[in-house]
């Protein structure tokens, strides 16, 4: 018996035809539909609810992947079909946590799954960090691709230089955003507010700056090769920067870094480049960390502190040489990952930003939470590209069916429930069918002018369209 659960006695006919397991799942994005997936296709009989503060599904693959990168959506096929099934409901525009408590959803399902991603970002704790000009790529990413959080926020890029801090895969796509030129967006599924203030900026140098040094560096060379691919922008390193350690040859060289060493070899192209002629410039500099951003009333310089390595191959980290440097630039967008929020009910845990488990299970202290399950980055951490929650959250599952015989068979509601107390809240849900209606609009908005969807960035025009198909 898992610590946690209480004693069962008799046999359950739990996840039978005659009685299905309800399972809730909070949160629409890949983590979440592959969760759906996994139980859908498992031998018990499961109805699936899911969760969505949104009024549009799929998360980070509508609002988090770039507009220009329209193959990394396709995964949004795949989830089309799992909504289809029969034994799937969304539950659209509703707020585990506001709208309806964990503690209510525990009386109306025998299992919660939370896949509800990392939705904060982490902060760089700095002086200044709060000046006018400064963002983080999260507030940025959300902005250029319509989502309703960040329709109203305002990026001024009426300066020359722009710096990006961390080297991940989030900041080469918001350098790559602020380096296309409008006709390489204009057919994207950019959000019109983005495009038109994209097509006024005045930025031709952005400097995105890692910590660490171009073998530690997190972005994929795929990616990175992309930024010298641009119509009117080039990426710029400086060789000296390129030169390793004996300790960060042996890290490369390395099979566990292949994908590194790739990355490594691309940045050697981009150096050996001849001296750039186009209107923007990309430059990858290393070794840096901000420690203040200075300005009067807003972001004029970011102060960086010179960095150098130490510690063993694949476990280096940046330490502070004591030298430092300026660099004036009129925005600044800090790419330095995500963290995961808390929700009322679940055990927290604040250093990682994830909810702790034990294989999917939530934790508290020592205890298994019953009935409480966790997939993706809110269980993880921030890593990894689509693909890799199907496999988490296939794991989460498998946990989950182990501990079915644990379950309180009794009879749960699941939306049908869910639905009445939302009503009496005031709560609009948005379903399945309800979404196929927006989502045809946005696709109708988007025709007219050559994009393959223009999206409702506000939540107000989502519900509008289902009010003109009443
Ligand atoms: P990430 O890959 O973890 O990169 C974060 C970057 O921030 C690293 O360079 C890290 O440096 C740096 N950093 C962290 N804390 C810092 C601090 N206090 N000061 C300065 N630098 C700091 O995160 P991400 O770019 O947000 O991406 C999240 C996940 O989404 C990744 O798995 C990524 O591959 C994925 N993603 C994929 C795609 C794609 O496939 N096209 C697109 C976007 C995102 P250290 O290495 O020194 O920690």
């Amino acid at each position: 018996m898992l610590p946690g659960y209480k004693e069962r006695s008799g046999v359950s006919d739990l996840g039978t035809d005659h009685s299905p397991l309800r399972a809730a799942i909070v949160g629409s994005g890949p983590s979440g539909f592959y969760a759906a997936e996994a139980l859908l296709k498992s031998e018990p009989v499961v109805l699936v609810d899911m969760f969505e503060r949104l009024p549009s599904p799929f998360g980070l693959v509508r609002s988090g992947v770039a507009p220009d990168h329209p193959k990394l959506k396709k995964p949004i096929l795949v989830y089309q079909r799992i909504a289809e099934s029969p034994q799937f409901q969304l539950l659209g525009n509703v707020m585990v946590g506001r709208d309806i408590s964990v503690e209510e959803l525990k009386d109306f399902y025998h299992v919660v799954v939370f896949t509800c991603g990392a939705e904060a970002d982490r902060s760089l704790g700095i002086p200044g960090e709060n000046l006018l000009g400064s963002h983080t790529a999260t507030e940025f990413v959300g902005w250029y691709n319509g989502h309703p959080d960040y329709r109203d926020r305002v990026f001024d890029l009426s300066h020359d230089t722009a710096a990006i801090i961390g080297q991940g895969n989030v900041a080469v796509d918001v350098c790559r955003i602020l380096s296309k030129t409008v006709d390489e967006l204009k057919h994207s599924d950019i959000a019109k507010h983005a495009l038109e203030v994209l097509a006024q900026s005045k930025i031709r140098d952005i400097h995105v700056i890692g910590r660490r040094g171009p073998a530690q560096a997190k972005f994929t060379h795929s990616e990175l090769r992309e930024l010298g691919e641009l119509a009117d922008s080039e990426p710029v390193v400086d060789p000296n920067d390129l030169e390793l350690s004996p300790t960060s040859r042996e890290e490369l060289a390395a099979r566990s870094n292949r994908a590194n060493m790739k990355s490594y070899e691309v940045l050697q192209g981009f150096a050996s480049r001849p001296p750039p002629t186009q209107h923007r410039r990309c430059h990858l500099r290393f070794l840096r960390s901000p420690v203040e951003l200075k300005g009067q009333e807003r972001l004029e310089r970011v102060v960086l502190m010179k960095n150098r390595l130490e510690g063993e191959p694949s476990q280096q980290l940046a330490r502070a040489t004591g030298e430092l440097e300026e660099l004036a630039c009129g925005v600044l967008f800090s790419s330095i990952g995500y963290r995961g929020v808390a929700i009322a009910g679940v055990p927290f845990d604040v250093g990682r930003g994830v909810f702790p488990n034990h294989e999917g299970r939530i934790v508290d202290g020592e205890n298994i939470v019953p009935g409480l399950y966790v997939a993706g980055w809110i269980k993880r951490g921030p890593t990894g590209i689509i693909g890799t929650n199907r496999a988490d959250s296939v794991a989460t599952v498998k946990s989950l069916l182990t501990d079915l015989p644990n379950f309180d068979a009794g009879n749960k509601l699941g939306a049908d429930g869910v639905r009445g107390l939302l009503k009496n809240r005031g709560i609009r849900v948005v379903s399945y069918p309800d979404w196929h209606r927006i989502d045809a609009a946005e696709v109708r908005q988007g025709k007219t002018n050559g994009k393959p969807r223009e999206k409702f960035t506000r939540l107000e025009e989502m519900l509008a369209v289902l009010d003109h198909a009443q």
